[in-house]
């Protein structure tokens, strides 16, 4: 039987620190990645594939604002999935590149990827996901008083945008995901996390909220009972004690130990947190999760890389 692996893509396996972002920079660390997806897909995995949008859905806001006078303004439902778009394609093309190399003839396709949350989520009252490019407080304070957003300082590199960033509750398409992998399609969904969705009287309506990628990811993975949850980003392992003398890397842990160092507060909220969260929620429906480095996935599976969290 055939394993399904739900491979949760950090920011790093499309946009590098440094880089300005083109198409051309993309389409080349896309490649790089799509490498490693190859080799696992040549060794019987049946993949799934999420990726983070923070920059490329950034990008798209200062198209927005620069050419509001000519075009009219997106919300952030409608730029998220402008997002899912345009790095589902450069996915699609690129892991087809190395299929091909590999003489695998799969097909790879993208799905649209809405994610049901719940209106009253504590995360409406208090927005924290900073989005978007960066003003000065003086313009900041000025869009809180017009617009009713919520703006704050981001790390001494300016003032941006909060919005809320609620729990993913279901991921809408996961039937028609589950369809396309049991026949034999590789799936890339759930990008940026998904795009919020409320769901009232059986219809549904996007609202501006960013959803944790790696927790829908975890989502994803539970919903389409994947066996293996991977999250690859810029480590290759975590950490307990991270950036202290007394600094350990963790190589297996169960999900009890994981929930205890949890609550010690060996993991940082908006980086490290959702990651071990995700993976605490997937295993501890009996998968495996997966934490390791983007450049080691294939160590990872083989288990001489990144940290296992199990039962
Ligand atoms: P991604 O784009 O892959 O989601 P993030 O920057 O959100 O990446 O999260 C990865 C970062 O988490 C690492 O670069 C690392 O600096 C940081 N981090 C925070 N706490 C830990 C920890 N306890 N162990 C390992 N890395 C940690
Ligand atoms: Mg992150």
């Amino acid at each position: 039987m055939q394993q399904t692996i739900v491979l949760a893509l950090g920011g790093n396996a499309i946009l590098r620190p440094g880089q300005r972002g083109t198409a051309e920079d993309q389409f080349a660390n896309v490649k790089t990645t799509c490498e490693s997806i190859a080799r696992m897909v040549k060794h019987g995995y049946r993949v799934v594939i999420t990726h983070g949008n923070g920059p490329q859905v950034g990008n798209i806001l200062i198209q927005n604002t620069h050419s509001q006078d000519l075009v009219p303004a997106m919300p952030l439902d409608v730029c998220g999935a402008k997002s899912q778009g345009l790095i589902g394609y450069m996915i699609q093309q690129a892991l087809h590149n190395e299929l091909v190399k590999e003489d695998i003839n799969v097909p790879v396709a993208t799905v649209l990827t809405q994610v049901i949350v719940d209106e009253n989520d504590p995360a409406f009252k208090n927005p924290t996901k900073p989005i978007g490019p960066f003003y000065t407080e003086d313009e900041a304070r000025r869009f809180e008083k017009e617009r009713g957003e919520k703006w704050v300082e981001d790390s001494g590199r300016g003032w941006r945008k909060v919005v809320p960033s609620p729990l993913p509750v279901e991921i809408f398409e996961k039937s028609a995901i589950a369809a396309l992998i049991k026949q034999g399609t590789v799936v890339i969904a759930a990008g940026g996390g998904g795009i919020p969705v409320i769901q009232k009287d059986n219809t549904l309506r996007g609202i501006e909220a960013v959803i944790d990628k790696d927790l829908a990811s975890s989502k994803l993975a539970g919903d389409i009972k994947a066996d293996i949850l991977m999250i690859l980003t810029d480590v290759e392992r975590v950490a307990i004690n991270y950036r202290t003398p007394a600094e350990t890397y963790l190589t297996e842990i169960t999900v009890d130990e994981a929930k205890k160092y949890m609550e010690e507060g060996h993991f940082s909220a908006g980086s490290m947190g959702p990651k071990v969260q995700a993976a605490i929620d997937f295993a501890s429906g009996g998968g495996t999760s997966i934490i390791a480095s983007l450049k080691r996935s294939l160590d990872a599976l083989r288990g001489t890389s990144g940290t296992r969290i199990k039962l």
